[in-house]
């Protein structure tokens, strides 16, 4: 265990006020990023409670994906991005959903992931919930099933996690 992990997370975090629009408090986890012993941490906290139990990480554009693709490697398993509309390039399942600030559409290879897979779904933040709900829905319109879903931070009054009932969803933080 890491008893100060989240306190030190916390303290990491950098609020910007009404980015991307007015209203929205964005939590900047940049500092994080940048702080290697910081973010070994977290990555090592995942590692040590994922080990052996998932096939594959599937990491959401674009934090996703820098988080997603260290704790992969550390688990010795694939990396699977999970990107926004029109980026990828081979045949896609899409799925579009509503986030705190408008709507979106993201979307998976539909070979990245084989039937019957266990994958560990990863994002910086947790907010509404949208985005983390669509990842689900593709990754099992895939074929494959959700481990459980990674985050670091996770906004607890915006009720993200309502929309992602029955799965095993853990955050660093908790504000
Ligand atoms: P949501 O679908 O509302 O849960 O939004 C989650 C996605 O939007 C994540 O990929 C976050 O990176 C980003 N996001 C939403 N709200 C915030 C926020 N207040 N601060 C930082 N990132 C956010």
């Amino acid at each position: 265990g890491d008893p100060d992990l989240a306190a030190d997370v916390l303290a990491g975090l950098r609020d910007i006020p009404d980015f991307p629009v007015n209203g929205v408090v964005f939590k900047d986890f940049t500092p994080v990023l940048l702080d290697h012993a910081l973010r070994s941490r977290i990555i090592a906290d995942v590692v040590d409670r994922r080990r052996g139990q998932v096939d594959v990480v599937a990491g959401i554009e674009a934090r996703g994906f820098i988080l997603g693709a260290v704790i992969a490697h550390e688990l010795g398993v694939g990396f699977v991005p999970v990107r926004k509309e029109g980026k990828l390039p081979s045949a896609v399942h899409a799925q579009s959903y509503s986030l705190e600030y408008g709507t979106a559409t993201l979307e998976i290879h539909q070979d990245a992931v084989s039937h019957g897979e266990r994958v560990l779904v990863v994002d910086d933040v947790l907010a509404t919930g949208g985005t983390l709900a669509a990842t689900c829905e593709l990754v099992e319109r895939c074929g494959a099933s959700v481990a459980a879903i990674e985050l670091v931070l996770e906004i607890g009054p915006l009720e993200g996690r309502s929309k992602l009932t029955g799965y095993d969803v853990r955050s660093t933080v908790t504000i």
